[in-house]
């Protein structure tokens, strides 16, 4: 199998490696790393050895064929301006990862076909509101919003836990709308930030994502308005609301005592001067970092759970797919919010075993 020099450069941004870094943990100059990412040489194999044992994918991800790259441009991320190029280049490698794995997927499951509007130029509480009804969801609080998503055809997966400096993110790939989601945060928050990302895939839906400050007001302003809508919000008796009644109400729209706390004020239920004591006394109360009366359960993916179940019972277990897809189980298990079960003894490495089927025996519903 020939060496694949784009799959090491994928490899060490996803672990957030310089070459320099690399070169030094396995022991060769940094510019024979660069040589091997721009396919001037070839590792030897007991390089290969050493750079699947420091990267941590197995040999054969560097035979694999060329991975999608997700196109930074095509993505929004939060805090661009104070990301360094490596840890965004690590968050899309993970997406890249997470692209190969929604390709296999594709190929033995019908999802559903993606309906996100794209609806640019739209004041984002419109566009809410325009997706509240496209959807059906009237004016009650949003149920599961990863499922809703997900029946709407939106591809969610999460962000590898140690790429903690990111939120979320979001892009489109042939029409397909994805959603990356950290894990790292409570319910409440996993739940605005999709409905953030979903604010960018319907307000900035180009070629082009706009990445300044605007279009990240613009996404927050899409999130708090299709959780908290504002004629249902207007109509809870929440004016001049009090740190109970903010409590209570929070539980009601699943939201953070914090973005309940901002919404009252942008509809004008709260004064300046009650806004600001809401928020002091909430921070002091630790609702600035989290939710101390109780957070939700956070929301996973349906879509992932039932794949793994499904093939489960076609006798393919998760250390099948991710020898599939060329990535070690722990890794795949970063891209699925932890939802396949942990590797027990006898369930790793290896070639499939023999109650293992190929995979291409699995698919067989695509349309
Ligand atoms: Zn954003």
């Amino acid at each position: 199998m020939e060496f694949n020099p784009s799959r090491l450069r994928l490899a060490r941004q996803r672990r957030g490696l310089s070459a320099t870094a690399l070169g030094q943990a396995i022991e060769v100059n940094p510019r024979t790393i660069s040589r091997w990412e721009e396919g001037l040489s070839d590792p030897l194999q007991t390089n290969v050895a050493a750079l699947s044992e420091v990267l941590g994918v197995p040999a054969s991800f560097f035979t694999a064929p060329d991975a999608e790259f997700v196109p930074v441009e095509a993505v929004s991320f939060r805090a661009l301006s104070k990301m360094t190029a490596r840890q965004r280049d690590s968050a899309t490698a993970a997406g890249a990862i997470a692209l190969d794995l929604a390709r296999w997927i594709d190929a033995r499951f019908r999802l559903p076909d993606p309906d996100v509007p794209t609806l640019e130029g739209y004041d984002p509480d419109r566009a809410a509101a325009v997706v509240r009804e496209r959807w059906g969801l009237g004016q009650a609080p949003v149920g599961n919003l990863i499922h809703i998503l997900e029946a709407h055809g939106v591809r969610v997966f999460s962000l590898a836990s140690d790429v903690a400096s990111v939120d979320a993110y979001s892009f489109r790939t042939d029409g397909v709308p994805f959603v990356i989601l950290n894990t790292e945060k409570t319910g409440e928050r996993r739940r605005f930030d999709a409905a953030h990302e979903l604010g960018h895939l319907v307000l900035h839906c180009g070629d082009e994502v706009p990445h300044g400050k605007e279009a990240e007001q613009e996404a927050q302003q899409f999130a708090a308005a299709f959780l908290m809508p504002r004629s249902a919000v207007l109509a809870s008796r929440l004016h001049n609301a009090g740190i109970d009644q903010i409590l209570r109400a929070k539980q009601h729209w699943k939201v953070a005592a914090m973005a309940l706390t901002h919404r009252l004020a942008e509809l004008n239920l709260l004064t300046e001067w009650g806004y600001r004591d809401a928020c002091v006394r909430l921070s002091q109360m630790g609702y600035r970092r989290g939710e101390p009366s109780g957070a939700i359960v956070p929301e996973t993916s349906q879509v992932l759970a039932k794949v793994f179940k499904s093939l489960r019972q076609r006798g393919v277990g998760p250390t099948d797919i991710a020898e599939s897809i060329h990535v070690s189980h722990n890794e795949l298990r970063r891209h699925v919010f932890g939802l396949t079960p942990m590797a027990v003894d006898g369930d790793k490495g290896g070639g499939p075993s023999p109650q293992s089927p190929k995979l291409k025996l699995v698919g067989g519903r695509r349309s």
